[in-house]
């Protein structure tokens, strides 16, 4: 089965065929650190790292490209508001700088804690300056700009087609409008670059041609994208929000200086919601991320699990108990996993199961279904055990490096085990085997050790 993939441009599942052979370009919007990541937003990685480890699986070579947005998103995506980052300055009394440099290194090992693959490259905007600057021009000479009192805009109404990724109605927008647009021609012109006001002492600002000031946020992505991966490479990615209009505004500047809509597949991972006992929006400053998880017990891991039981075109909702779910079919998997002898070989009947379901628009419910079947089947445990590793190079649980820690038993285990100690202790044999049976009934082995009781599996449903 050969992969197809959904494409938000031409709203299809379609085959992927690389512009190059043999070689995928990969472009995802990063975070805007100002904060740290919230696990909404850990949710689009995961799905990106999903789609690099299947296109890998299909032979590709990939080059993976994400960027750090620390300068120019505003706090609304009307052009309007504050510098993120300034504000964030504000509000902690730090530098721009040093805060994008923390929730830098925050994001980065939140990367790691889920297993994400390492990118190929690293950007970020406040290195990318003189890119930023040259793109403009280009723009300038092609006709597509204007200047305001506040800033130079990219002139939308230029481009018929502009706002086709997302099917905008320009005419709708433009006559609806309920906001003041300041001194943008239309609603859907965008700023390529702010001036800094008057009387305002900014940290974050540079010269250009224009004047001093600040770059927007949508021409970092097309300036560094087509510095990494040329103006016309395989696949963009980001999250639902940036269709209407992010990747609009990306398209369209592209397109007016290099004359492509910058990526053949464009790709956008749906939201993460929570229940209502939760907030999701990072901008709220009240939001749960991976280490709100971790200090309730829960591996990072059993987030990427959780995340591998909803299809990436749909919303996942987060609740506790669904991530409590996770955590225990995660682990009841990690058990059995240890349980298997090394030295078995690949099952290609399964594998190519799996790959049937992660090859149709990364169907990873349906391949973690595959997974379990096969897990029940009465393959012997050997090759069981090579088949799950193969699986795993997509699934990224990286069941081969997990041991069992203490906190993976259950308290109420726990405190049965203590009380059978208990029983030893007081050399009352009949209760010790009694616990033992409940122990097993709950699906749990407990052996007698010369040094004491220890847990040696937790048994299948
Ligand atoms: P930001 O740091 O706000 O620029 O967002 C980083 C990434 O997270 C972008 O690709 C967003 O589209 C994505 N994102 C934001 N909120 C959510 C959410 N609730 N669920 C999934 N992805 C999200
Ligand atoms: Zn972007």
């Amino acid at each position: 089965m050969p992969l197809q993939l959904y494409d938000t441009w031409s709203r299809t599942v379609r085959p992927f065929t690389p512009i190059q052979a043999g070689r995928v370009g990969m472009y995802c919007c990063g975070p805007t650190v100002y904060d740290y990541a919230h696990i909404g937003n850990l949710r689009t990685y995961v799905f990106e790292d999903l789609l690099r480890r299947v296109l890998m699986r299909n032979g590709y070579e990939v080059r993976h490209v994400v960027n750090i947005t620390d300068v120019g998103h505003l706090t609304s995506d009307a052009d309007e508001g504050e510098d993120k980052m300034e504000k964030g300055s504000r509000r902690t009394g730090e530098s721009a700088w040093a805060i994008a440099q923390r929730y830098t290194d925050a994001f980065v090992e939140d990367w790691r804690a889920l297993h994400l693959l390492e990118p190929t490259v690293w950007c970020r905007a406040t290195d990318h300056m003189a890119e930023q600057i040259a793109f403009i021009g280009e723009l300038e000479r092609a006709g597509y700009v204007y200047r305001t009192d506040d800033g130079i805009y990219f002139d939308t109404s230029k481009q018929d087609d502009y706002g086709f990724l997302a099917r905008l109605d320009r005419e709708g927008l433009q006559a609806g409008k309920r906001v003041a647009i300041g001194a943008k021609r239309h609603i859907t012109d965008f700023a390529l670059w702010k001036f800094t006001p008057a009387g305002v002492m900014r940290q974050m600002e540079w010269d250009s041609p224009w004047g001093r000031g600040f770059p927007g946020w949508h021409i970092e992505c097309s300036a560094m994208s087509a510095k990494y991966l040329g103006t016309w490479f395989d696949i963009h990615c980001g999250g639902e929000d940036h269709v209407a209009v992010h990747h609009s505004n990306e398209i369209a500047q592209t397109q007016a200086a290099h004359g492509t809509r910058l990526a053949n597949f464009w790709m956008h991972g749906h939201f993460l919601t929570l229940d209502a006992s939760a907030k999701m929006s990072k901008s709220s400053g009240d939001f749960i991320r991976l280490q709100t998880l971790r200090s309730r017990n829960f591996d990072p891991a059993a987030y990427r699990y959780l995340c591998l039981t909803a299809h990436y075109r749909s919303k996942l909702r987060f609740s506790w108990a669904a991530l409590e779910a996770a955590h225990t079919a995660l682990n009841r998997l990690r058990h059995l996993y240890r349980s298997w002898p090394d030295g078995g070989c690949v099952e290609s009947a399964w594998v190519a199961r799996f790959d049937a379901e992660v090859n149709e628009d990364l169907n990873l419910p349906r391949a973690l279904a595959v997974l379990w079947e096969l897990v029940k089947s009465d393959l012997p445990p050997a090759a069981l055990r090579a088949t799950v590793d193969n699986f795993d190079t997509v699934l990224g649980l990286r069941l081969r490096d997990w041991k069992p820690a203490e906190h993976d038993i259950p308290e109420s285990i726990r405190a049965l085990l203590d009380e059978r100690e208990q029983a030893r202790t007081e050399r009352n044999w009949a209760k010790a085997d009694e616990i033992r049976k409940t122990l097993t009934m709950r699906g749990w082995k407990v052996e007698d050790l010369p040094g004491g009781q220890r847990l040696i599996e937790i048994a299948a449903e």
